[in-house]
């Protein structure tokens, strides 16, 4: 049964003290990652033993608290004394270019040789478009969310089970694309009853979910105002280091 670790379920400010989005995935195909925030490279160290199984990464949106995890991804890797295996990244559009100046930053003088390491490949997804990587089936559909960020949500199946991601997002019909019989959706919640441009409320979410047919909703980056009022909240909300089989 297909495993989801959840490695960070905050928001850009780490509120409540919980690590920026990641999600890891065990299933008997290909382990994967969905985003890794800024922060969450240190989670996943301590939650999950062997990192070289991870082998492919799905970015949704170049956020920091989304992709800033991946330049230490990419170092760890690097200098590691022991052989790494094949890691495959997808993103949006100009997901090389927007890694290597971000490791550059961050290293310089690195950036170049980080991206062009042995057995790692970077590519683009496209919008709306189904891709396959090995037995993982993907479709990474706009959302909306800060439009220079390149949003999407992702549907992704693995064989006859399928998880969905919003990414971050406003309320919007892709959602309900995305969430098309799915086993496990986990959707974005920032804030309680305020509206956040860019970003789900709890209050939309409950007028909406019914058109969600999903089998498992989980609610995750939370905002303060979301936290402060967990009590009202009739949805599951993940916490940092849950599992969820599907
Ligand atoms: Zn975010
Ligand atoms: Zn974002």
């Amino acid at each position: 049964m297909p495993k989801l670790t959840t490695i960070g379920t905050g928001d850009a400010f780490s509120s409540g003290g919980r690590f920026q989005s990641c999600f890891h995935i065990e299933w008997e195909g290909p382990t994967f990652l969905v985003d890794c925030g800024a922060n969450a490279f240190l989670n996943l160290k301590r939650s999950i033993v062997n990192l070289d199984r991870i082998q492919t990464i799905f970015i949704t949106h170049f956020h920091g608290d989304h992709y800033g995890g991946i330049p230490f991804i990419l170092l760890d890797r690097k200098f590691s004394p022991e052989a790494r295996s094949k890691l495959e990244i997808y993103g949006p559009a100009g997901v090389k270019e927007r890694i290597r100046n971000l490791s550059e930053c961050l290293y310089p003088g690195l950036g170049d040789e980080l991206v062009a390491q042995e057995n790692l490949k970077i590519e683009n997804y496209s919008s709306s478009e189904y891709f396959e990587v090995g037995e993982i089936r993907i479709l990474p559909l706009p959302v909306i969310h800060a439009p220079d960020s390149l949003p999407h949500g992702l549907r992704i199946e693995l064989g006859e089970k399928v998880l969905a991601f919003s990414g971050d997002t406003e309320w919007n019909g892709a959602l309900v694309e995305l969430a098309d019989n799915a086993d496990l959706m986990m959707l974005e919640c920032n804030s309680f009853s305020s509206i956040v441009p860019g970003h789900c409320s709890y209050s939309q979410m409950k007028e909406n979910a019914d058109r969600l047919k999903v089998e498992k909703l989980v609610l995750n980056h939370f905002g303060p105002e979301m936290l402060a009022n967990k009590e009202g909240v009739e949805i599951s909300m993940a916490s940092d280091g849950e599992e969820f089989e599907f």
